[in-house]
């Protein structure tokens, strides 16, 4: 059996590792370079190439650096993801189709072209989806997706069965989040030791980040939300798809008789969080929720109540018509820190853009990371016990391998090498 890990060995996200066998070959992830990438974006041919021979591509979730270019996959290829994850990603494609048509509509063509979406909702038509511990079957190679936490809804990590060896791959995964108690639980009880563990390492080289759980962030924006026991009026800068993060700032909300206020798009998100999740614990319920504009005396209310409106780095304009009604408002800033404060090539423009419109004394950064701590990457580690090889993937060249707190034999089985992107392992 060989594994290959075409991308990723030394850059976060951007990740496509291979599984294959004398007959059988599968990809996990196919993403898409994260902006300031250290390498090149593959080329139309290089993924065909990657994905022409394969039975399958399966994702662990749907974030860009994982799924991105799935629309390119060679055709005939079937490819595979979450069903609750589906469901997001075809809700995100279509409101940027629909934002394309009304940008082509308006005459906008520079601002139409990033948001056509037509290859991907074709190429979505085609996906299939599976449910968590549906084992899949691929000639000699089986797949079982297992829930994790990760800052996207319905994130898996595989347990790869093939040629009588298991693999784990974990995907993006973190222990601080909501669905994150179970991982000490889920590993010896579903999975026991493995052969190989390919497991992400982003906090390898970020070990100064300040890591809370989601808990915590909820009682940060409550203790915002009634300051001086005034009303607040707050915008919250965060994903419009991490399940996590908007169930915090909803629950802060709830406990403080205040509203979470949202476009229609995002409302469709959380309605497939509240169907899907709802039914399995209230803080996925997301029903004191307001869409914008939704009837005439919204403001009035809102004012009274205070609010949390989140807002998406696209959404500079809409913030700033809020705005003009809620002078007073202030900035929740509640994604990573580097696309406002990082390097060049880290920052976002449009993030950039929306931070500078608040004072320091209205702006608060809230935030925990999506990615596993190195106790937590040191405790998978322990608890799969890896016999043959474990491989760092999603991880930047700072990583510091000596954080880890694992035995010295499992040390030595570490492959961390700064010099390839690519790796390539016969396993025997
Ligand atoms: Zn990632
Ligand atoms: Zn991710």
């Amino acid at each position: 059996m060989n594994i290959i890990i075409h991308r990723g060995t030394t850059q976060i996200g951007g990740c496509v590792t291979e599984i294959r066998s004398n007959n059988d070959r599968i990809i996990i992830d196919l993403g898409s370079n994260l902006q300031g990438a250290p390498s090149r974006e593959f080329s139309d041919k290089e993924i065909f190439n990657i994905t022409e021979h394969a039975n399958a591509v399966l994702y662990t979730h749907y974030h860009g650096d994982h799924v991105g270019l799935f629309s390119k996959v060679a055709d005939g290829v079937p490819q595979y993801i979450g069903e609750g994850a589906f469901m997001v990603m075809k809700c995100k494609n279509e409101a940027l189709q629909h934002a394309y048509d009304s940008a082509l509509k308006r005459g906008d063509r520079d601002i139409a072209e990033e948001l056509n979406k037509e290859q991907e909702l074709k190429a979505l038509k085609e996906m299939n989806t599976f449910n968590a511990e549906d084992t899949l079957t691929f000639g000699g190679i089986s797949v079982t997706p297992f829930f994790c936490s990760h800052s996207a809804f319905d994130s898996y990590m595989f347990l790869i069965e093939c040629e009588n060896k298991k693999i784990l791959h974990t995907g993006d995964f973190r222990e601080h989040g909501y669905l994150g108690k179970g991982l000490r639980k889920l590993i010896p009880a579903k999975i026991g030791q493995v052969d190989v563990l390919i497991i992400e390492g982003t906090m390898l080289g970020r070990n100064t980040e300040n890591v809370r759980h989601e808990v915590q962030i909820k009682s940060c924006v409550g203790h915002l939300l009634i300051q001086k026991s005034e009303r607040k009026h707050l915008f919250a800068l965060c994903s419009s798809t991490d399940i996590d993060r908007l169930a915090s700032l909803h629950k802060a909300c709830k406990e403080h008789g205040a509203w979470l206020v949202c476009d229609i798009y995002q409302k469709q998100v959380l309605d497939i969080f509240s169907e899907r999740a709802g039914k399995y614990s209230d803080l996925f319920s997301f029903d004191r929720v307001k869409v914008l504009g939704e009837d005439k005396h919204f403001f009035d209310e809102i004012r009274i109540t205070g609010f949390v409106m989140l807002i998406r780095p696209s959404r500079h304009a809409l913030m700033m018509k809020v705005m003009h009604y809620f002078p007073d408002a202030e900035l929740i800033y509640s994604m990573w820190h580097g696309y406002y404060a990082g390097t060049k090539e880290q920052l976002n423009e449009k993030v950039v853009e929306i931070v500078s419109e608040f004072p320091k004394t209205k702006f608060h950064e809230i935030h925990t990371s999506g990615h596993a701590t190195i106790a937590t990457l040191s405790e998978v580690i322990r608890l799969t016990n890896p016999r043959k090889a474990i491989i760092p993937i999603h991880r930047s060249k700072e990583s510091d391998l000596s954080l880890l707190q694992i035995s010295d034999k499992q040390r030595e089985k570490v492959l961390l090498d700064n010099n390839s992107n690519r790796r390539e392992l016969s396993i025997e």
